[in-house]
């Protein structure tokens, strides 16, 4: 598979503004942020993205998120943080090296367009509450 850019950041080829690293994963700046201070955490052992993912390094990367958040803001006096992750392409995943983003968001900052949320048909919300049921039992 493809070499990504966050590979190179992890190995050091490419230059980036680190402010986490461990021994499994790196968090560094978004080069284009929705706000100032935005953060990418990704594993330093390549997955994908959620799909392939290794789940204790998942939830190392989600409470390091929550160790970020926290600092962002602090640092960077926001109103609030999103804290996303785009699996698959049509979820606008554009780099296939898994990351967490961390974005500080600002009253009114309008970084967003709205979300379309649809509402379910009849007995569409039930069935699919009782399929996903049965696979996590
Ligand atoms: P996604 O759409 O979830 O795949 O997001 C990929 C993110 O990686 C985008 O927000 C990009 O701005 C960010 N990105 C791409 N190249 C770099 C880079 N060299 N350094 C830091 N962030 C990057």
């Amino acid at each position: 598979m493809e070499t990504t850019i966050f590979e190179k950041i992890i190995a050091g080829e490419v230059p980036a503004e680190i402010v986490y690293e461990d021994d499994r994963i790196l968090a560094f700046l978004d080069i284009t942020p929705v706000n100032v201070g935005h953060t990418l955490i990704v594993p330093k052992k390549k997955f994908v993205n959620i799909f392939d993912a290794d789940p204790e390094v998942i939830a190392h990367m989600a409470r390091t998120a929550h160790h970020i958040a926290c600092a962002l803001k602090e640092v960077t006096s926001c109103d609030g943080v999103n804290i996303l992750m785009n699996n698959g392409a049509a979820a606008g995943q554009e780099v296939l090296h898994a990351h967490m983003h961390v974005i500080p968001r600002l009253i009114d900052d309008h970084a967003y367009q709205p979300v379309h949320n649809i509402p379910y048909d009849a007995h569409e919300g039930k069935e699919v509450a009782e399929k996903l049921k049965s696979k996590l039992a």
